[in-house]
């Protein structure tokens, strides 16, 4: 009895509210659209931005957008590109877009009319107009979202709004994925065990020389032994957890686990190590006696 008024305000005042988003969407069906394909590419992104969620989102860029061509850059490296000039814009390679150069040095969305402005170093690029959204990832600029067309014309509000939206997206999912991917609550477990059966934990922290196409920490797991917890701590560096190891053996496995990284990512790997009882029994003391140099 007492709880219905206020069903009734409530379902009026969802209904006013309804009727206004209607409104403002009118005018910005694709953003909707957008919107919608993105979240399908959800599931995909589980694994972090890697060349198939990259590739996912691309695509649904370009259907959902007034555009000819989509890419995603991440550091230095094209990940995916689709459309027109696919060609000589390659993933895997480096971006060769004066337009994406600048959207990543000055983290700003910049808009190129004209293709002196997009920049490419191929002189039969057909791009003529485009857009590059930096991804800001823990205040670090991580990548671009970088979407083209091959017509001088003013690109598109939906399409202006398209990168920044997915590059704001992409940046937030990933410094959300490193922080959930803590290492301390698993540290602090491992500790506590280690300290009830006098037994040894070694932690590792492996760093990648630049950010590489596939994040440091999936790669780990990759290589890693089932025992062994691996977490993230950002899009550069993953710590590895062993339990009853030493520090004389993890100190190889270590060593050995930094070559097969190496060689998986194709940069160089950075590496430090800890142990309890060695070093600390402080579960944050052993995280940062642990961080290279
Ligand atoms: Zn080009």
């Amino acid at each position: 009895m007492v709880s219905q008024p206020h069903l009734l305000a409530g379902s009026r005042g969802t209904r006013v509210g309804a009727l206004a988003v209607a409104h403002r969407t009118a005018a910005r069906s694709t953003d909707a659209g957008l919107l919608v394909a993105i979240a399908g590419t959800l599931p995909l992104l589980r694994n972090g931005l890697d060349r198939a969620a990259a590739e996912a989102l691309v695509s649904a860029l370009l259907r959902e957008l007034a555009i000819d061509a989509a890419a995603i850059v991440a550091g230095e490296s094209v990940i995916a590109y689709q459309g027109a000039g696919s060609d000589h814009h390659e993933p895997g390679r480096p971006y060769r877009m004066l337009l994406t150069g600048r959207a990543l040095a000055s983290k700003r969305t910049i808009v190129a009319r004209g293709s002196r402005a997009v920049g490419c170093a191929v002189p039969s690029c057909t791009m003529t107009s485009g857009v590059a959204a930096p991804i800001e990832s823990g205040g670090k600029v991580i990548g671009a979202v970088v979407l083209l067309r091959a017509e001088r014309r003013p690109l598109a509000g939906s399409v202006r709004r398209g990168a920044a939206a997915v590059a704001r997206f992409l940046g937030e999912y990933v410094q959300h994925r490193a922080m959930s991917g803590d290492a301390t609550e698993p540290l602090r477990r491992e500790l506590a065990r280690a300290q009830r059966y006098d037994t040894p934990v070694s932690v590792s922290v492996f760093r990648a020389a630049d950010v590489p196409t596939r994040p440091i920490d999936s790669a780990l797991r990759g290589r890693a032994r089932a025992a062994d917890i691996v977490a993230a701590l950002d899009e550069r560096c993953a710590v590895l957890i062993q339990s009853d190891t030493a520090l004389p053996h993890a100190r190889v496995a270590t060593a050995r686990l930094s070559l097969w990284l190496g060689e998986d990512l194709g940069t160089a790997i950075t590496t430090g190590i800890a142990a309890y009882p060695d070093h600390t029994s402080d579960a944050a003391g052993l995280l940062s006696e642990a961080m290279p140099a």
